[in-house]
Parts: C-alpha cells; structure tokens; sequence
C-alpha cells in the first residue's frame, strides 16, 4: 500500500490523458488511497470498532470505489460512504438503510438486476447505470472536510471521462450535485451561473444535464420528505434523458404523494436545503 507522501504524484496525474487508462486502474488508485489522515484514521477505527449487529464482519475500512455497468449512461453521485454500510462492504451504498432504497428504486426503473444490495458478492449487478460517491472514504458525520472534497475529486473526475457513454448525472443531495459542478468543471464544461439544488432540478452542463434528487438518508425517508414514488419519478426522468428503456416506475402509486411532497416544498420553499 503506498504511503502518504507518494499520494500528490498519482494525484495530480488523475486529470492528465496519460493518468489512469481504465476503470480498473482508477479502482485499483481508489481503494489504495491513504491521502487524507482524518478520514483514513476514521475509516480504519469504525472497521476495527465496528457496531455491535455487524461485529462478526470482517470490515473494507478503505475507500470505496465506485460501481456498475461501464457502459453505463447514467451516473448515480452520492455523498460519501457509510461508517457501516459501504465501509464496511466495500460497495458503495450498500448495506445501509440509504442503499436499500436507493437500489430497490434503481431496480424499479430497470437500472439492476435485483432490489437489494447487502455485500459486495450479492449478485448485484447495474444496466446503463453507475454509482459513485463524491468522497470515497466514510466521514465522521457524514461530513467531508472541503480539502477532503477538494483532494477526492480527481477520483471522479477521471471516473467520468472513463464512462464514454454516460451523459446524465443524478445527484443525491446538495453534495453529490455540488460534487457534480465541480468535477465537470474541472473538465472543462461552463458550470456558471452556478445552478441550484433541488428535488427534480436539471441543469445542462455541456454534454451532461444534471439532475437533482433528494438523498436517500434515513432523516429523508423516514420524515417522507423522500418517498419512493419522488424517488422513482426522478430515476424515470433521469432514464428518459439518458435514452436508456427502464421500466415503468413501479413508484406510481407513490407519484401523487410526491407531487404533493414537491407542491409543500414549492410553498415552503425548502427544495433548495441540503438534503
Ligand atoms: S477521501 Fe478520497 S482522497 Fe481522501 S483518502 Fe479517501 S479516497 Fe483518498
């Protein structure tokens, strides 16, 4: 595992045409990563601490690469990683509550194989689409320094130029779509004026449009302030601008509550919060 100090050259040559050349040497740079000290120090305690229902797992405790289809034309951006979901399995978004509705609703719109993703041997796979987070490593609450954010980004960066086909970005919270500007920024697309986050916002970003939903955190589902039918119109959307032929929303009994949901934000004007 390469230490700290050799860490600056593999980074600063993420963003160059002769940095990493596939998704597997981007993989194998992700999870060898040891450039920010308080999130390696986190990381690594949480899989040595571990909680008290998953004491008999054998943690990751390393960043967590992203995952899906290469051919994928939909990217799926989220924050970061959990101490004991994605920490832990070493798979993003899986094994945390976030995960289970995320994937059960990627499932609904055709985007998997299956609705449920618990460990990284599962049998989970992804069709057209891909899920990254922004910050690889587990943050002590969930929160990312800015120099952490700022030091990951190469990883995304070069992870989209690396996905030829993806042209839609959905964007889970304020993060993942500030995550989103950044890195197409650094690719040289015109970010500005900055769009705002919102539940169902779009933005053409060059060749990409982004779109925002919701995150899929547990304070969103269980205030129903995310319900699977937002969650479902938002993935049906995102499908639709990505050509890609989902299923039809499983989530239309869901819908009229979320136009209800979005209606509220809309008088409330709470669409923009970090959520
Ligand atoms: S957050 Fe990103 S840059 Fe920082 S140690 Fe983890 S993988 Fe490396």
């Amino acid at each position: 595992m390469p230490t700290p100090a050799s860490q600056p050259d593999r980074l600063a040559g993420l963003t160059s045409p002769a940095g990493l050349a596939t998704l597997a040497d981007l993989e194998a740079a992700i999870v060898a990563c040891r450039a920010c000290p308080r999130l390696v120090e986190w990381r690594e305690r949480a899989a040595r601490e571990k909680v008290a229902r998953f004491r008999h797992w054998t943690y990751w405790g390393r960043p967590v690469p992203g995952y899906g289809d290469p051919g994928a034309r939909l990217v799926v951006l989220g924050l970061a990683p959990a101490a004991h979901g994605g920490n832990r399995t070493g798979r993003v978004f899986t094994g945390d509550r976030s995960g289970d509705v995320l994937f059960a609703a990627m499932h609904r719109a055709g985007l998997s194989n299956q609705p449920t993703s618990v460990s990284a041997d599962d049998g989970l796979r992804l069709q057209g689409a891909w899920v990254a987070a922004a910050v690889r490593c587990a943050p002590p609450a969930n929160r990312p320094l800015p120099a952490e954010r700022d030091r990951c980004l190469p990883f995304l960066v070069r992870e989209l130029q690396l996905l030829p086909d993806a042209r839609v970005l959905v964007a889970l919270g304020a993060f993942g779509w500030d995550g989103a500007l950044r890195a197409l920024g650094v690719l040289g697309h015109a970010v500005r004026p900055l769009p705002r986050f919102g539940h169902g916002a779009e933005a053409r970003i060059g060749p990409w449009t982004l779109v925002g939903c919701y995150h899929p955190s547990q304070q969103n589902t269980f205030t129903g302030r995310l319900t699977p039918g937002m969650l479902d119109d938002v993935l049906a959307r995102a499908c639709a601008l990505a050509g890609l032929q989902g299923a039809p929303s499983a989530g239309a009994a869901g819908a009229a509550v979320a136009r209800a949901g979005r209606a509220a934000d809309a008088h409330t004007g709470e669409s923009a919060k970090e959520v």
